[in-house]
């Protein structure tokens, strides 16, 4: 098969396989976590992508957020959050804590008026009832951790659990170690790909990752949520930490890089497969982000960009094997790159027939499809007996 395959552009990438055990549709942070875990386990892996890394893994701020990014009735999702936080570390650690700028410095979550702190107080309850660390600040306490806030800020939330990464050099050193391909695919099957340009790949497994677009290869109610961003330039550390923010009820956020870039975002915008940068969502971005961060105006601002998270009806993930034999890495809406690397090791057990290191049953593939309804006696007679296989 080797002669069919085309050649990646960058000569520095590693060579596909002749003969891959294992394709993996989608090079965005998670396609190339799977593929790089099953790589590590002993498989021949390939990623299929056009663009790798152009995807909504190019526009994350890169938050490993499981406390700010707990919401009342997902127990599930927190569940997941917390034992990706946990893997982090040692996912980091292998591809190089500095190169990919892993960060410990834990986030604060400031309210800026009185109605915004009720907001947070309602969250704070939830961390109280989950047990989850965290420090309730006055306005006085949080500007002593971020001396950049307002200092109309009414308080604040830290959490130390939450760290930070820079998900572009994360893709980047990811595509270093696994092998891409420069090519769409068009069609899935549990051991077949055909692709953009007519060929057909065959392997023990698919693995489809592709994001926001999942829904055109596969039956998933998979959306795309487009998030527009600001990258910001200015002196390293001017911002110590990770600044959340409820401004006057809309959300914003500012993440500092080691080199001086700080991230400012985020629209939630439902405006299909457009992703389009609008005068209106940057002006919004940097009302909210100057009101909270008013030392942020004199920084250059270098990029705007917008990128589209995948996201399921539940906001929940979509890992595991399907009724229809493709095994899906896909939905990780606003938390892709915290739980890419849980949801590598989880795919790449579930791919292997192993045990999977956390709980799938709530991001099962399948759980969107309706029931079929019970056989009624009648139609449950009139059947023959169905032979059984263990
Ligand atoms: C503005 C913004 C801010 C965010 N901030 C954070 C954050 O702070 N923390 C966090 O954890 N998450 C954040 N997220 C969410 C996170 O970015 C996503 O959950 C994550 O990147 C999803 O990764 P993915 O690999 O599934 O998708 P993508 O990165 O979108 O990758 C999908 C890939 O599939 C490819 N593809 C599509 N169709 C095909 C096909 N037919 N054949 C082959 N390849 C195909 C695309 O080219 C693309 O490269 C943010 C998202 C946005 C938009």
């Amino acid at each position: 098969m080797a002669e069919e395959l085309v050649r990646t552009e960058n000569p520095s990438r590693p060579e596909p396989p002749a003969n891959p055990d294992i394709v993996v549709v989608g090079g965005g942070i998670i396609g190339l976590a799977v593929a790089w875990q099953l790589q590590r386990d002993g498989a021949e892996v390939v990623v299929l992508d056009p663009a790798p890394g152009s995807g909504a893994s190019h526009a994350a701020a890169g938050m490993l957020a499981p406390i700010h990014e707990a919401y009342w009735g997902e127990d599930h999702i927190l569940t997941l959050n917390l034992a990706a936080s946990r893997a982090w570390p040692a996912f980091a650690d292998a591809l190089g804590t500095e190169a990919v700028d892993y960060r410990r410095d834990g986030m604060l979550m400031a309210a800026f008026d009185a109605d915004d702190k009720a907001l947070l107080d309602n969250t704070g309850d939830l961390h109280d009832q989950k047990g989850l660390p965290v420090e309730r600040l006055r306005s006085r306490e949080c500007r002593a951790r971020e001396p950049l806030l307002a200092p109309a800020v009414r308080g604040g939330v830290y959490s130390p659990l939450d760290h930070h990464v820079n998900p572009r050099l994360v893709v980047a050193e990811l595509l270093h170690r696994v092998p891409t391909l420069a090519v769409a695919a068009t069609e899935v099957a549990p051991r077949r790909v055909v692709t953009d340009d007519g060929r057909v790949l065959g392997c023990q497994q698919v693995v489809v990752a592709a994001g926001a677009w999942t829904g055109r290869l596969l039956e998933v109610p998979i959306r795309p949520i487009k998030g527009q961003i600001i990258r910001l330039i200015g002196p390293p550390e001017l911002l110590r930490l990770p600044v959340r923010g409820v401004v006057r009820g809309s959300s914003v956020y500012a993440v500092p890089r080691s080199n001086g870039e700080i991230v400012v975002g985020a629209t939630q915008e439902e405006q299909g497969f457009d992703t389009r940068v609008t005068a209106g969502g940057i002006h919004q971005l940097l009302w909210d982000v100057l009101t909270l961060l008013p030392g942020l105006s004199e920084l250059e601002m270098v990029e705007t960009w917008a990128g589209l998270r995948p996201g399921a009806p539940d906001n929940a993930p979509i890992i595991g094997i399907g009724n229809d034999g493709i095994a899906y890495a896909a939905g990780h809406y606003r938390n892709g790159i915290l739980t890419a690397p849980i949801t590598a090791a989880a795919v790449a057990a579930v791919v292997q027939r192993r045990e999977s290191p956390v709980d799938l049953s709530a991001f099962r593939p399948d759980r969107f499809r309706a029931p079929r309804a019970a056989p009624s006696p009648t139609t449950a007679a009139a059947e023959p007996p169905r032979q059984v296989s263990a």
